[in-house]
């Protein structure tokens, strides 16, 4: 199928499965393999009916993302530097910044995972947890949909993961967090675990 020069094609129309929503277009398919051209225009009408979708089903652009007591006290702290700033907006933030910016960048990945500790990471999977709705523009969840996918993984999941890695890093390199990490978490966690 991967040799396929997609030679014989016919204009049909393709059913597209996004946010268990169907998105319904035409375009050019090969007759022998099932491919089909996803191109500018196409791309453009996608982006459209996304659009439309965003306006009218608002919940499907929301992920619960469940976040630990502990994670979610130092975000508290974490917000001290930005007092104006919602706890969703902090967390939206701290997601995209991870996903898009630190996680493709092998250089800045390497600084933060010589930085974080599996301890402060741990400490952030204990439970008590509760979710945290967070909203996401169209771009961004078609992009993290589709990169949970290709790790067999869900949204929630990896938004989850982004925050406690860059949770991490804060605990890890601004004093005054760590500080509170070792008064509020770790000297609980030590007494829980002794
Ligand atoms: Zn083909």
């Amino acid at each position: 199928m991967n040799n396929c020069n997609h030679d014989k094609h016919s204009k049909k129309e393709i059913v597209k499965e996004v946010l268990k929503c169907k998105f319904k277009f035409k375009t050019m398919v090969c007759n022998e393999c099932g491919h089909y051209l996803w191109d500018k225009e196409v791309e453009q009408k996608f982006n459209l009916w996304l659009e439309k979708l965003y306006k009218n089903k608002r919940e499907k652009f929301q992920v619960q993302i469940p976040l630990s007591e502990n994670l979610r006290k130092c975000l508290n702290k974490l917000r001290r530097n930005y007092p104006s700033v919602t706890d969703t907006d902090l967390v939206r933030a701290i997601i995209i910044t991870y996903l898009d910016h630190l996680s493709t960048n092998k250089k800045l990945m390497k600084m933060i995972n010589e930085n974080i500790t599996e301890e402060i990471i741990n400490s952030f999977a204990e439970p008590p947890f509760s979710s945290m709705k967070v909203q996401f523009r169209p771009k961004y969840t078609i992009k993290y949909l589709e990169l949970a996918n290709m790790i067999g993984s869900t949204q929630a999941k990896v938004m989850q993961d982004a925050v406690k890695k860059l949770m991490a890093f804060f605990v890890a390199t601004d004093n005054e967090l760590k500080d509170f990490w070792n008064t509020e978490i770790k000297k609980y966690i030590d007494m829980l675990v002794a």
